[in-house]
Formats: structure tokens, C-alpha cells, sequence
């Protein structure tokens, strides 16, 4: 997950093929001005290296600052200012599992977080071996709030605790 590389004189090529009325010169000068800026070590205000070719045109930002996203897989990049902090970033941010992301946290399919502890719990879970089970405890939340707004709660997982006794 990281930006096209893209040589500067190759962009500034395509830059003017695509913009026939563009000033070439003027390109130039401002991408080289944001590389030596890169180079120097000048950051966005937030922290992460800046995106010279973004940054060339709306000052010196990162990626995610100028355009709002995270992923600059589509993006291009100067070869010259790669690779940079965001790369590290995002391969980070990318390495932590969902679980982990969203842990403790719900979501409904359109993006809403819901908190759990505002859904009653059915009494079927307090008759459950998995009931106060750490590691049961998301897949325990997410059966019960998919099913927050059915009458009738079922859960496949389902295990009377008391079956684990011995009967005889
Ligand atoms: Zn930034």
C-alpha cells in the first residue's frame, strides 16, 4: 500500500501531454521546490512526510491531509521522494487486524456505531456456558445486536452451562 512511483521529468512529460497549455517551467520549478523541501526533511503539520506532487500544487501536506484518504495506491509519487514515512504508516495500519481496530467498538452494516450495553441481555446468554467468556465475548455482542430488533433471540452457538455437569 503505497504511492505509483514516478520519475519527475516523466510526470512533468505526461503532465504536459495531458495539459498541452500548461506552463512546463512553472511545474518544474514548484516540484522541485516540494522535493527539496522533502529532502530537507519539511513535514506536514500533522507529523507524516509530505506528498511532493500533491504538495507541488496545494503546499506542503502529506497524502492523507491534501486528499483525505489513506490509500495512496493510485496515486503517484516523484521516485525521487519515495519511500517515505507514510509507507511505513501504512503498512502499519494495515498489518493490524480488523479485530483488533474495531474491538469493543460495533458497527451496523451502513456505518453506526451501536453500543452494546444499550441492548438488554437475552435471557438465553445468562443460561449460556459461553456467558462472561472473555474470548466469546465479541461473537457473544455482535449474535446479540444483529439480533437486536428480532423478537425472538436465537444463538447457534448455544451451550447450556449446565450440560457441562456431570448428570449422573
Ligand atoms: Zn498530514
Amino acid at each position: 500500500m503505497s504511492f505509483k512511483p514516478i520519475k519527475l521529468e516523466k510526470f512533468i512529460a505526461d503532465h504536459m501531454e495531458n495539459n498541452p497549455k500548461s506552463n512546463e517551467q512553472e511545474i518544474r520549478t514548484t516540484l522541485q521546490n516540494a522535493l527539496k523541501d522533502f529532502k530537507s526533511g519539511v513535514k506536514c503539520s500533522c507529523g507524516l512526510d509530505i506528498w511532493v506532487i500533491g504538495s507541488s500544487m496545494v503546499g506542503n501536506n502529506c497524502f492523507n491531509c491534501i486528499t483525505g484518504e489513506h490509500d495512496p495506491s493510485n496515486d503517484f509519487e516523484l521516485a525521487e521522494a519515495l519511500p517515505k514515512n507514510q509507507d511505513l504508516y501504512f503498512e502499519e495500519s494495515n498489518n493490524i487486524p480488523p479485530e483488533v481496530l474495531t474491538q469493543g467498538r460495533f458497527f451496523t452494516d451502513d456505518g453506526e456505531e451501536l453500543n452494546p450495553d444499550l441492548f438488554p441481555i437475552p435471557s438465553l446468554c445468562l443460561g449460556c456456558v459461553h456467558y462472561g467468556d472473555p474470548n466469546e465475548e465479541i461473537l457473544c455482542t455482535l449474535t446479540r445486536l444483529d439480533q437486536a430488533a428480532d423478537k425472538e433471540f436465537v444463538c447457534h452457538a448455544f451451550k447450556n452451562k449446565n450440560d457441562d455437569k456431570m448428570p449422573f
